[in-house]
């Protein structure tokens, strides 16, 4: 997955930048200088100076053949089973809960979210993707606790999710330097653990491409392309906002059969739907239970009509669901109706996908092949 002249590439580079350091602080240039430097050159200041990572066990050795990086170690593809491609298992409002420890019982919530997963697990369901990153509170060491407790596969990824500004800190620098620290994600692994991101994230929504934006896609896009580890996208259906990030992705040299758009699902236009299908990527059918955006009978009949169409091959099911997300006072999330939790498909949609003349066959390109196609095309280019 992560190419050996890359990680060569990247020791040079680095050595490279320590000894400019060395060589500043030799000439009592002091840190405000560097930091100057750094931001005018849009230089990658972050690798050199952060100390590594701690690491608190060795890393498993990789199976044979094709595999991916989960929370807990290298899994063979083959072993990724039946997959939901778009579930959290905590969203949480970046930087609240560190501030004020008082809103946020992290043993409860783990016990919680063992809790679901294990039952999760024990329903068939093998691997969770959890496209948390910057923005909505990604807490990977939690993660990476909750998957061993509940035996459960979850592939977590890198990436930001903004809908519009960026946080200062990456407003003031290059979009290379933002691809830098994903690709670190992806390569050393994720907030001082040894997991691996095996997946970028971005978001559109109805503000559009912003700047803010239009950066992280630009970056998501750098990143991809240096480490081969597929994209998936939240998206606002309503406002097209698939073709846009698909625009963003072609200009940067990515290939769309690599990219995942999500949230397609709450979309009823097939005419839009068929646009990004047809320019080659996959589409996240990932909100099934999110009534407010659509409701489940609705997307499961567009669901069913690509599926007669001959787009299987091409469709993902996921939920969006987490275990806890503090966006919502409990009563705005009861608001939102019973079906958004991560036993929907399972209970519901898949039943009536059948119904609805979905074959086995297709469900199950839907479910476990197109996960295995998107986690085996992993080349970098
Ligand atoms: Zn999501």
């Amino acid at each position: 997955m992560s190419s050996r002249s890359y990680w060569q590439g990247l020791a040079e580079h680095r050595l490279s930048r320590r000894y400019l350091l060395r060589a500043g602080a030799a000439a009592g240039l002091g840190v405000a200088s560097l930091a100057l430097s750094s931001c005018a050159g849009g230089e990658e200041e972050g690798a050199s100076v952060t100390a590594a990572p701690t690491r608190e066990s060795p890393r498993p050795t990789p199976p044979p053949g094709p595999y991916v990086e989960t929370a807990t170690g290298p899994v063979s593809t083959s072993d990724l089973g039946f997959t939901l491609m778009h579930e959290h298992i905590f969203v949480l409002s970046e930087g609240v809960a560190a501030n004020f420890p008082s809103v946020w019982d992290e043993e409860a919530k783990k016990k919680e979210a063992v809790e679901v997963l294990s039952r999760l697990k024990n329903r068939g369901v093998s691997t969770l993707v959890d496209p948390t990153v910057l923005g909505s509170g990604r807490n990977v060491p939690l993660v990476q606790q909750v998957a061993r407790e509940s035996g459960m596969q979850v592939i977590v990824a890198t990436g930001l999710y903004t809908y519009d500004e960026l946080p200062h800190y990456f407003r003031a620098r290059s979009v290379d330097h933002m691809a830098d620290l994903f690709v670190q994600d992806i390569t050393e692994g994720v907030q001082g653990t040894s997991v691996r991101a095996a997946v970028l994230k971005c978001a559109t929504d109805h503000a559009g491409v912003t700047p803010g934006v239009e950066k992280v896609l630009r970056a998501v896009a750098k990143a991809h392309r240096r480490t081969g580890v597929p994209i998936t996208t939240h998206t606002e259906a309503k406002s097209q906002q698939g073709l846009a990030q698909q625009d963003v992705f072609e200009s940067e040299g990515v290939d769309l059969s690599r990219v995942i758009i999500g949230h397609s699902g709450d979309s009823e236009d097939i005419d839009y739907l068929t646009k990004l299908l047809k320019r080659g990527s996959y589409i996240g059918m990932d909100r099934f239970g999110l009534d407010v955006y659509l409701p489940t009978d609705k997307r499961v009949a567009v669901v069913a009509r690509l599926c007669e169409m001959g787009y299987a091959e091409r469709m993902v099911l996921s939920q969006d669901a987490a275990v806890y997300i503090d966006w919502f006072t409990p009563e705005a999330l009861q608001a939102l109706g019973a079906n958004w939790n991560h036993f929907h498909i399972l209970d519901d949609v898949l039943p009536a996908l059948r119904q609805a003349g979905v074959s086995e066959e297709q469900i199950r390109l839907m479910t476990v092949e197109n996960p295995r196609r998107i986690f085996e095309n992993v080349g970098s280019y």
